[in-house]
């Protein structure tokens, strides 16, 4: 099907933009959130933003069982963080938008994020030192605008942006990763 071609790469100014919340869960939602679980798949990733395939709605698709055999996919609807705690850790995260990199990036251990599903229930997300936990954080910082980049000082921005262009230049494609990680 080819998905994967939506996929905006960093230095798209769709990446930088806050986006909007989801009013009304109708069939365009439905529709968003079915193609961007596909193109997740397709990509070999553990969670996709709207605004990764240039949609700019607060709608993220997250499934971290995916690569172990099973799918459970996650559909977040408006998700907000409400409690994350003072203690970080590091964790080497990938990005679609990022091909062929991953980047050290401290972040809360443990965060609750509440979001809207589907059928329109609030759920609650509670996780703590797992690839959840920092997956979560790492889609809710594309809903505003937030990348790899803006968790890097000006040194590592550069570096970072290097890395993808000569990535790129040698085929690498959303989801490849220097080593394995989590790919959002
Ligand atoms: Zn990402």
């Amino acid at each position: 099907m080819g998905f994967m071609d939506d996929i905006r790469i960093t230095g798209d100014p769709v990446l930088e933009a806050v986006c909007e919340p989801v009013e009304r869960i109708d069939d365009d939602i439905r529709e968003l959130a079915d193609s961007m679980l596909a193109t997740m798949y397709e990509a070999d990733g553990c969670g996709l933003a709207a605004p990764q395939v240039g949609v700019l709605k607060r709608l993220v698709v997250i499934d971290v069982d995916w690569g172990h055999g099973d799918k459970n996919p996650f559909v977040l609807i408006n998700p907000q963080i409400v409690e994350a705690s003072e203690e970080t850790r590091p964790y080497g995260e990938g990005c679609l938008s990022f091909p062929g990199v991953t980047v050290e990036i401290e972040r809360p251990r443990h965060v609750v994020v509440q979001a809207t599903d589907l059928n329109g229930d609030l759920l609650q997300y509670d996780a703590a030192d797992s690839l959840l936990a920092v997956c979560l954080q790492h889609e809710i910082d594309h809903l505003d605008g937030r990348t790899l980049l803006d968790h890097l000082g000006p040194m590592g921005r550069m570096r970072v942006k290097q890395q993808v262009r000569k990535a790129i230049a040698e085929g690498a494609k959303p989801g490849d990763v220097s080593s394995p990680s989590e790919r959002g």
